[in-house]
């Protein structure tokens, strides 16, 4: 099962709130079986903006820490990346970060709205429970949208993280999914099945199956991650979410190499 798996989506200490080191989580991708294991911390931000990243002194020993794994565990593929967050105007530090090292992958991700809030941050639970769902459905989807057509990222991360703490929109959610696919496709960006919606409230893989199938039905390629923040979280919930997505039609997983994508059959 694992050795046609990669876990591209695995968080260092480096961001202050995961707990194994590359060498850790190597380790444990090589006990799993794991075809690749890549690391995708927070990206670090030009000055201090949140408690929650990389600091930008720290992308050196980020850096060094995947390398001393890559040596320590020759015989598996190690592949370096960030998850970046989508922040309107900051694009052109996504840019510049492109060019401090030899990246396999970006992960575009949507934290912030336009106004700052945080969408996955207990601390603005009260919007949820106390204020306009929708509104803030519709605000997360169009940053999403604006995030695909960037253009600056290799995948995206967990598409409807809006459902974490457990609140949906009345209705067919599907009207926030087609407009978000419809960009995928047309840029031609994958996206991930993000298994630590099954750790969170929402006690469901990002993205949703109606999501999962108008992605299927578009052709957009899909890799299956974790979201480790923990060694033990490494290949979390991998059988069920191959499962899952064999179940809406997909027969291939992506994997990235210096930015260029490749495809291995499921297992
Ligand atoms: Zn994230
Ligand atoms: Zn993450």
């Amino acid at each position: 099962m694992f050795s046609a798996l990669a876990d591209y989506h695995v968080h260092t200490p480096l961001c202050h709130h995961a707990s194994g080191w590359p060498l850790e989580l190597a380790r444990r991708a090589v006990e799993l079986g794991l075809g690749e294991l890549g690391f995708a911390d927070h990206n670090p931000m030009p000055t201090r903006f949140d408690d929650w990243r990389m600091l930008r002194e720290d992308l050196p020993r980020y850096l060094a820490e995947v390398e001393k794994a890559r040596a320590a565990f020759p015989q598996l593929t190690i592949r370096l990346g960030l998850e970046c967050d989508f922040l309107d105007g900051r694009e052109p530090w996504i840019e510049e970060l492109r060019g401090l090292a030899e990246w396999d992958f970006f992960i575009g991700s949507v934290h912030y709205l336009p106004d700052g809030a945080e969408v996955d941050n207990p601390k603005y639970l009260s919007r949820y429970r106390d204020g306009d769902v929708d509104a803030l459905w519709q605000a997360y989807w169009e940053t999403y949208g604006r995030a695909v057509r960037s253009g600056l990222f290799d995948f995206m991360g967990h598409p409807d993280l809006p459902k974490k703490f457990g609140y949906h929109p009345a209705g067919d959610l599907r009207r926030f999914y087609e407009p978000a696919v419809a960009a995928l496709a047309e840029m031609r960006t994958p996206f991930e099945i993000n298994t630590a919606g099954w750790r969170k409230d929402c006690r469901e893989q990002y993205p949703a199956r109606e999501f999962l199938e108008l992605a299927h039905a578009a052709q957009v390629p899909l890799l299956i991650n974790s979201d480790a923040h923990a060694v033990e979280e490494l290949g979390a919930g991998f059988p069920e979410a191959v499962a899952l997505a064999k179940s809406v039609g997909y027969t291939q997983t992506a994997r990235l190499h210096r930015r260029e994508i490749s495809f291995v059959a499921l297992p």
